[in-house]
């Protein structure tokens, strides 16, 4: 039987599996995401226990996924100082000398959900996750879109809403940014409160739901998406994506015609399938691809 590894790199926590060729997860640990010296030989240590053919990377970005760059397999750019520039696929692949493919989390949970979840038969997708940030994994022909580097949807530039003039982006580089304004440090900064201790009926759902629709409506604008998956902690707010659902018709304006948007919206904007799981099965199907390119 065929073994793959994966790896679902997050600012919080890295999630290893090991998975078989029906998809089955077989074992999985979570370790923090401390210092790459801390963390990288935990990772190797479980992996070597396992005769896996091939292992596919999703990690918190930004990254640098193009196998040209003299930078490939780096960490770019990220607030975690100790992972800043960090030749992460350099340090697995000594280690492991294994076929193997890096990506965003984002990317990679997209591409979960287009394989097992609900992007099935699918050509293009968005795979949204509002939670410590915004991230945004984009398919186009199921494969996920880079260029430069790869997409940061999370800082598209957002009009702020005339009760919210008050209040900072919670962005250290952008104060217009949709992550800014909109993710769950953002809600929990702008009102003073944690998410969890925010009633159902408080404003800031509202606004949540105002903001998380305006950028939405920007991504279908630009990308056509043939539906987005919506998924991350702000997400499991009771109530809120019902609310996106009703908002962003209304400011779209009747301008995309298309039933999936003003008929049948709640199949159009859904949760994950795969739900907390998206970003481990999509490290896997990396693993995959990495092992089917090396033949
Ligand atoms: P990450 O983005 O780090 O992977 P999550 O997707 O779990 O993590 O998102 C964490 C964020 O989601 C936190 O800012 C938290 O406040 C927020 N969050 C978690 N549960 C809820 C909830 N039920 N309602 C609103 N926000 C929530
Ligand atoms: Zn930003």
């Amino acid at each position: 039987m065929q073994l793959y590894g994966g790896i679902e790199a997050g600012g919080t926590k890295i999630v290893c599996a090991v998975g078989n060729q029906d998809h089955d997860i077989i074992e999985k640990i979570s370790i923090p995401t401390a210092t790459p010296a801390e963390s990288i030989p935990k990772i190797i240590e479980f992996f070597k226990n396992f005769e896996i053919s091939a292992l596919g990377v999703g990690s918190f970005g930004p990254i640098d996924p193009n196998l040209k760059s003299p930078t490939y397999g780096y960490i770019t750019s990220t607030p975690k100082l100790p992972w800043c520039n960090f030749n992460l696929m350099g340090a697995l692949k000594e280690a492991l000398a294994l076929p193997m493919k890096f990506d965003t989390d984002v990317n990679g949970a997209a591409l979960a959900e287009h394989h097992l979840g609900h992007g099935q038969g699918l050509d293009n997708l968005l795979y949204v996750t509002v939670g410590t940030g915004i991230g945004v994994g984009a398919l186009i022909h199921g494969r996920p879109v880079h260029g430069l580097t790869h997409p940061e949807m999370g800082h598209i530039f957002v009009p702020i809403h005339p009760d919210d003039t008050e209040f900072n982006s919670n962005c250290p580089y952008h104060d217009h940014c949709w992550e800014g304004r909109t993710a769950g440090p953002a809600i929990k900064a702008r009102w003073q409160m944690s998410t969890h201790s925010i009633p159902k009926d408080h404003p800031a759902w509202e606004l949540a739901a105002h903001y998380i629709s305006v950028g939405l409506s920007s991504l279908i604008v630009t990308y056509s998406p043939e539906r987005i998956i919506l998924g991350g902690g702000v997400m499991q707010q009771e109530g809120l994506l019902e609310k996106v659902h009703t908002k962003i018709p209304t400011l779209l304006n009747g301008y995309v015609q298309h039933p999936a948007i003003l008929e049948n919206i709640q199949d159009y904007i859904v949760y994950p399938k795969l739900e907390q799981l998206a970003g481990t099965y999509g490290a896997l199907l990396l693993a995959e691809q990495a092992l089917a390119e090396s033949k």
